[in-house]
Order: C-alpha cells, then structure tokens, then sequence
C-alpha cells in the first residue's frame, strides 16, 4: 500500500487517511502557499504499527524515497555535517486532539550537525539550544525517559549561572547542558544518544505512532467520542525557525474571534521563539496587531493568507505560522474550535458574506452549541468587584472551590462539589483535571494556549493568563498581592469577560434562553452588551431556519403545568408524553398504594378510584387548557409497582423489631407485609406495569380515561378545542390494546353523549417492546397513532435493566468499544434503531398515514433526532428544556 504522500499529492478531504494536519497541509501547498517541504505517513501505517508492533517495510522504503525528494527540493541533507536539513515530526489524527500526541523538533541534529547548522545561522547559541531541545524532548517523548530529569538538570544550570531566564544562558552553558543531557541519555537507556538522522527520524515516527494509544490521548477521545481505531498520521516537515533572532517569530491566528465570533484580526505572537512556546503558554504573548509592527511585510502577507484561506475553507480557520528570518512560513491550518457563542455568530456573517446558505448555516452550529449557550449566567447586578481579572478565554458562570491538581479535581467532582482547576499553565497532562472541573483558571498563556483551546473544544469555563495571580503548586496557594487563598476556597469565575471572584457568585437566565422562551425583543432586550444582541439575532435567524426546513415536529414530555407552560414557550407543538403515574405520587401515594393492595371488586378498592378521579381530571383539565389546540397525548398508568408500594425490608425490619420485643405485630402491619411480599417483584422493570396492570386492575384505565375525556368534554362545551390522546403503554400483544382500546371507545362515547359534544379522541399505544415493533402491522389495526417509547425498547431489546446496569458496567464496556456512549443516551441505531425501523415500516404498511413518534429520552439527544428523521417519524418527543435544541437538530437533518 502507499503509505506515505509528499504534500503535493493530498487535499483537504484526505483526512481520514493523512490526518487534519497533513490534507491540510496539502492543500495549503495547492493553494501556492508557502509551507515547508515535507511529506505525511498515513494512518494506515499507523493501525498496521499499532496491529504488529513493527514499522511496515514498505514503509521506510517509501519514507527514503519522500525523503530524497524533499532533499532534492531543498538542496540539503537530512542532518549533513554542514548545512543540515532538519525536520520536525508531527502528529496529526483526523479529528483535532490538541496536544494530546507527540511531536519531536530539530530531528537530524548531532555532534556534527549542530557546528553545520551554527555556521549557516551565523549562530553558536541558537545552535546548540536546538541541539539540546532535540535530546530534552527526544529523550522525553521518544525514549520515555523521566523529563524532570531534564528540566531539572536546566534549572540547575541556571542555578549555578545565576539567572532566571533559559534565553541567559550562554553558548559554552548549553554546550555543557547537552553534554549533561546526553549523559543522562546513556545513563537511562543504557545507549548513546543516536548520532545517524534517519536513526532518530526512525524512532521518532514510531514515538509519534504509539502516543496514539497514550493515557491522555485515550481520556480526550473517550471525552470527545472520537473512536480508538483511527490511528494518527506522521507529517514530517522541514524545520524552519521562529528562534533565529528578532526578525524570526512564531504565532497563532484566528480569522475571526474564536470565543465571541467578532470579525477582526485574531490571534498570539511571540517573537524570537518556536512554535512550542505559544502553545504551551509559557512565556506571555504578544498581539497578532503587534506583528505589524515588528513585521509589516510578513503581517501583511498572512492577513491576505488568512482572508484566501477562509474563503478557501468557507469557515473561520486557525492557523500556525513561523517567521524565519524575515521569510513567512505556514505550519498549520484547520477550520477553528469556536465557543458556541462565536459558532452561531459566524455562521450567519458567512451568510450574509455570500459565502455559505442558509442551509449550510445550520449545518454549523449544533444543538448541543444551542444547549450549552442556554446555561446561566452572573447576574451583573449582583456582580461584586472582581479579585482579579485573567483573559476570557472559554465562555460561561463557573463557580467551585480552588483545586490545583488532576486529582483533588477528581475527588472533589466526586464528592459532588463543583470546583475550579487553577494551574500555573494547563499541558496535556492536567486534561483529567480539566475534565472534573467546573472551570479552569490559569496565569500564564494567551487565548490559544493549550488550557484555552481545550476547553473551548468541551465547552468548559476558561480563564487564562491571569498574570497578577502566584500560584504556587507545592504551598497549594495562589496569591494576588498580599491575599492568598488556599485550597477549598470558593471562587467564581466568568469566562466571557475574564474577571475572578472571591465566593459564590448568583447567576441569572442567558439572554438566550429569554430569547428562547419570549422571542426576540424580549431576548434583545435582555442582552445587556453589543455581542450578546448579535448573538440573540444570530440563534434568531438560525432558530427561524430550522423551524421551516425540520420535517420532523417536536413535542415535550411533560406532566405538571409548569413544565407544560415551559415547554410551550420553547416551541413545543404538543405533548408527546404525560406520564400519569407522576400525577399519584406524594399524598396521593396512598390512593394507589390501597387500589394496589385491597382486593378486586372490595369497597376499599372502589373508594381509592373514586377519591382519584376528580384529582386526575383537574390535573388533565389545567394541562388541557395551556395546550389549547394541541395535541395531548396522555399515557395511562405505568409504574414499576415497588415505586408506589411500602419498601418490603422496612416493613420486614419493623415487624422483626416488633417481634424481638416480645410484641405481637398489629393485624394491619400483618396484612401489609403480607400483601406487599405477594406483589414483591425481582424485576419490577419487566413485571407489573403498563397495560398489563390495567388488564390486572379493572376500573384504573377506566378512571384515568373517564377523568381525561371529562375534562377535554367540559372544556369542548366551554368553547375551547382540546386535543387529547389516549396512550396504552408496554403492549406486547393486539389483544391487549383491544381490551384497552374498547374500554375507550365505550368511556369516550357515553362521556361524549353526557355532555353532548363530539370530537375525536384517537387511541394508540407506545411501541417499547420488541414483540410489538415485530408485529407493528398488526397490532397498527388498533392503534390510531404509535409513540417509540425508546427506553424501554433499549431494556429490552439489550436485556438491559434499565435502572440497574449504567453506573456499574458501562463505563467498561464504553472502554472496551463495545459502545461509544450509553445506548439510553444516544440510540443504538444498528440494532435498537432497526427495530424501530421496522415497526415504523410494519405499522405503515397498514396505515401509510398513521402519525408516529418516539417519546424516550433519545427523543432529545441530537443523534438520535437525525436517526429519527431518516427513518420518517414524524415527531420527536422530549424534555422541556431539550426542546429548542431538538428544533434545531430536527432542522440540521432536514438540509
Ligand atoms: C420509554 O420507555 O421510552 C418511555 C418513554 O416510557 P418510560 O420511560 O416512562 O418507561
Ligand atoms: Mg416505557
């Protein structure tokens, strides 16, 4: 196989094969860009590597051809005595995983090169800085070896010198370091420091191949559901240098704003440095504007690099870039990690641009943008003068207690207490931290270092390069002036404005929300600045998109009035769900706790209905009212029983204590431990429920529907137009919704002649059990809609108890690949899916016109929305607050 592709045979749309980094390297280079010569090992190289734990001959063989042509190209040898070609060897996965894998610099350096190299860059220091990067970050990432080992052997010397700073050191200081470090190379591996260049480009591709599997890059894929079997690509790349000088420097650059979308020239510099330090946040940043100055020439030649690229890529693009000596370089491009904020924002610029549809627009944002952007806020009013202030670097209201290390972040997450994460500097290695955290505050780096990119990417509060804060990690304090707080203190930060409080700060509704729920005067309204008011008339725009392109319609889950009233104002067109057994909980438990436990046809039975009905009928008629006009699709009864009945050990417990004291037991506490041991179920989950109790118990369904057609009746002769449903839950067998559904048809028709209205009150039933979807086309003769009621479809379809299994195996079984996110989170379209499928084409075939829904919690969750469109339901049904952005989703799957 081709293993290996100079940068002028890929394109952008190779990433699978080349990685983001080298397809896009490639482009940039067909764009007649100037990217430095070099070429990309596959990913195919990568899995046969990871599969035989051994490079493909191929392979190498193909690696020395590419490499004789970037020689050629270059006119010099890879790390020849004088002149030396030096590379860099990069990861570069498919999706972007921001530090996550190695990267190994100055590839090709030796005792001999490095003299080369002095006398072409006129240099001595710089040289043999390079060299000694090259053996730190070789001997560290390559060869495993413990990196305290070197920076601690560079503090030192530092020590010794007396300075503070690693750019104090003098040519003969480093000279003795990287003596120093090759010593500690033998001294560790038992073998010299490799002198041959292909040697050290050998194994440093090999380092690169097996980082994928490292812990970090594993914890961020899991965190990012990018899948394990991808491997990365290899870009080796001929260096070039930011570090030659004052007219040499390196950067990052956003085309737009990457946290509020603000169109504008966006992004960090450091002069007289590589590349590694402005990610790594280690020294503070200069302005992109600052390049200017320093650099007019390579400033405006990136600008007019920056404006091709975004209209190459029609998207806001990130970029890396070096300056050697005057002479611009591009390193990097990829489409940017944008805030959600900064993601709606930008689509609809790119619109009114003329650079993207409207329906192109939609594809940009997503619904979990949308979620992430209805979270709370600090309220401003109540806002106290900030501590301190650091660079806003990831928007939103974090508010915890101060942790500065991975794992006081883990345990105190675990323990339920929100904290935040405060660092020095984030590296890849605190992401388990970050993860934990509720927000993470750094002093050091700009708004592309590592700890800001990151939590970006997962939506997490960031602030970073708070430079007046001391934090000092072994004290376990951080400082600002003379105020030093320590560890567990409560603190609050904002990532859209920087600032940093000292306690709990109140926060109060998103504009966007208020947007959401009252439209848009009211959200303008409510934006208290210029890029809120923006942002409100962008989710607008898109919001109004989705609306008319969705095909699907979007109803809410709700069974009190306030969720119902909720879920209206965020664009529900119905109730998909009204679980009824809500409605018997609290002082009503008894009721139904009786009617459980009095025998059939008993007076005790007929007393607890009778009390219930008139309570159900005003639930149902106040639930009626507010959806005036819609559809209300009302399910009866279906508890797992062990929710409504005393808890058999308590009564077990009690009756031993009672008879331990020599007491006898009353002949009430008797019959209830007896009756709640006969109902006690081992699998409460598939026992007792739904339609089955309702056959069990004659008179419940009947209650429930006389009460819920009483109320849509009155209502009807008020002059209002109710639109209940009847909903039959866990039916396996047409028989059942025949008994169920004739029971109906008598109540709605003698209700209906009692209070002399007419109106149809279509009954249907949930399909949650295999046998029903298997069957669809039966039991479709009966049934005048079908709601997926997911949930119980996944149990069962699995055979996974539903209450049981997610806490305790999954997390194994996510490791393990079985599943990439919990199948009751995201729908298991292969096999769960196609059972929902299948109903769907069997119900049709009977009744091509037959209205069909789902109603589980996957009815939210934005992956499943679009399996759902494809399949042709025509309603999602979810909870009020995942309505807006199930609107949205519904929309994306639409274009
Ligand atoms: C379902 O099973 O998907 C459903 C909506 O019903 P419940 O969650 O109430 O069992
Ligand atoms: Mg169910």
């Amino acid at each position: 196989p081709k293993y290996v592709y100079r940068f002028e045979e890929g394109n952008k749309d190779q990433k699978d094969l080349l990685g983001g980094k080298g397809a896009n390297l490639a482009e940039m280079n067909k764009l007649g860009l100037p990217v430095p010569p070099g070429f990309t090992i596959t990913t195919d190289a990568c899995r046969a590597y990871l599969k035989d734990n051994k490079v493909p001959e191929e392979m190498t063989v193909q690696v020395t051809k590419a490499l004789r042509e970037v020689e050629d190209a270059v006119g010099r040898q890879l790390g020849a005595a004088d002149d030396p070609l030096l590379v860099s060897v990069r990861s570069g996965a498919k999706f972007s995983m921001p530090g996550m894998m190695e990267t190994v610099l100055n590839v090709g350096l030796n005792d001999k090169s490095v003299e080369g190299l002095a006398k072409i860059a006129n240099n001595d220091r710089f040289a043999w800085d390079s060299y000694r990067r090259l053996i730190q970050m070789f001997g560290k990432t390559v060869q495993d070896i413990d990196g305290d080992l070197f920076s601690d052997a560079l503090d030192n010397m530092k020590k010794i010198r007396g300075v503070k700073l690693d750019t104090d050191l003098n040519t003969s200081d480093l000279k003795e370091l990287t003596a120093q470090f090759k010593e500690i190379v033998a001294t560790e591996t038992g073998k010299p420091f490799p002198q041959e260049p292909r040697v050290q480009l050998d194994m440093a591709i090999e380092a690169v191949f097996r980082s994928w599997n490292s812990e970090r890059a594993q914890i961020y894929r899991r965190r990012e559901r990018i899948p394990h079997n991808l491997g990365t690509a290899v870009n080796i790349v001929t260096m070039v240098f930011g570090n030659m000088g004052d007219d040499s420097g390196t950067g990052v650059s956003f085309t737009r704003d990457p946290s509020t979308g603000r169109p504008g020239v966006y992004g960090d510099i450091l002069m007289n440095a590589q590349g590694e330090d402005v990610v790594a946040g280690i020294r503070n940043t200069e302005t992109l504007k600052d390049l200017e100055r320093h650099d007019k020439k390579s400033y405006d030649e990136l600008i007019e690099i920056m404006r091709r690229l975004e209209t190459h890529y029609q998207d806001m693009c990130d970029l890396e870039f070096t300056i050697e000596r005057g002479k611009l370089w591009m390193l990097q491009v990829r489409v940017g990690k944008r805030t959600a904020a900064a993601a709606f924002r930008i689509a609809t610029q790119l619109v009114d641009e003329g650079l993207i549809t409207t329906d192109e627009a939609l594809t940009r944002v997503t619904g979990e943008q949308l979620q992430n952007l209805m979270f709370p806020m600090f309220d401003d009013a109540s806002k106290p003068q900030p501590f301190t202030k650091g660079m806003p670097a990831s928007p939103g209201a974090a508010v915890g207690k101060i942790v500065f290390d991975n794992d006081a972040a883990e345990a105190s997450a675990n323990a339920g207490v929100p904290c935040i994460l405060v660092r020095r500097e984030t590296n890849p290695d605190d992401l388990r931290g970050m993860v934990a955290a509720a927000g993470v505050l750094t002093s050091r780096g700009g708004k592309t270092s590592h700890a800001a990119v990151v939590a970006r990417g997962m939506g997490k509060t960031a602030v970073v390069g708070a430079e007046t804060i001391v934090v000092d990690q072994a004290a376990r304090t951080m400082t600002v002036g003379d105020q030093v707080l320590e560890e567990g203190t409560e603190i609050s930060i904002d990532g859209g404005t920087g600032e940093i409080f000292l306690g709990a700060v109140p926060v109060k509704d998103s504009p966007v929300t208020t947007y959401l729920a009252q439209g848009l005067d009211a959200g303008l309204a409510a934006a208290d600045n210029d890029d809120d008011k923006d942002l409100i008339r962008s989710v607008d725009r898109i919001m109004t998109h989705a609306d008319r392109v969705r095909k699907l319609l979007v109803r809410t889950n709700a069974d009190t009035p306030t969720d119902t009233q909720r879920a209206l104002e965020f664009g529900a067109e119905g109730i998909g769900l009204c679980r009824t057994e809500h409605m018997f909980l609290g002082d009503r438990r008894p009721y139904v706790e009786r009617l459980i436990l009095s025998p059939e046809g008993s007076k005790e039975r007929q007393d607890a209905l009778d009390a219930l009905e008139p309570l159900q009928k005003g639930d149902f008629k106040e639930m009626l009212k507010i959806m005036d006009g819609k559809h209300m699709t009302v399910r009866l009864i279906d508890p797992p029983l062990h929710e409504f009945l005393p808890d058999l050990v308590t009564l077990e417990v009690k009756d031993a204590v009672t008879r331990a004291k020599g007491e006898t037991p009353s002949e009430a506490d008797l019959h209830m431990l007896a009756a709640v041991r006969r109902m006690h179920e081992a699998n409460p989950m598939l026992g007792l429920r739904g339609v089955r109790l309702g056959i069990y118990l004659p008179g419940l369904f009947k209650m429930q529907m006389r009460a819920l057609v009483e109320a849509a009746c009155e209502l009807k002769a008020d002059g209002m137009d109710p639109q209940p449903e009847i909903m039959v839950p866990l039916i396996g067998s047409i028989r059942e919704l025949q008994i169920v559904r004739d029971e109906a048809e008598d109540v709605i028709k003698t209700t209906q002649e009692k209070f002399g209205v007419k109106f149809d009150i279509p009954v249907g039933c949930m399909i949650e059990l295999p046998r029903a979807a298997m069957t669809a086309e039966t039991i479709a003769k009966e049934a005048d809609f079908f709601s997926f009621g997911t949930n119980d479809l996944t149990q069962t379809t699995w055979g996974f108890s539903r209450d049981d299994v997610e806490g305790v195996f999954f997390p194994q079984y996510i490791e393990a690949g079985i599943f990439g996110v919990s199948p009751f989170e995201s729908i298991d379209t292969h096999g769960v899916g196609r059972v929902v499928a299948e109903g769907v084409k069997r119900g049709r075939s009977t009744k091509p016109e037959m209205p069909m829904g789902v109603c589980g919690e996957h009815g939210g969750d934005p992956i499943s929305i679009h399996f759902f469109h494809r399949v042709g339901l025509n309603y999602v049904s979810c909870s009020p607050f995942r309505v807006p952005v199930a609107r949205l989703e519904a929309g994306r799957a639409a274009v």
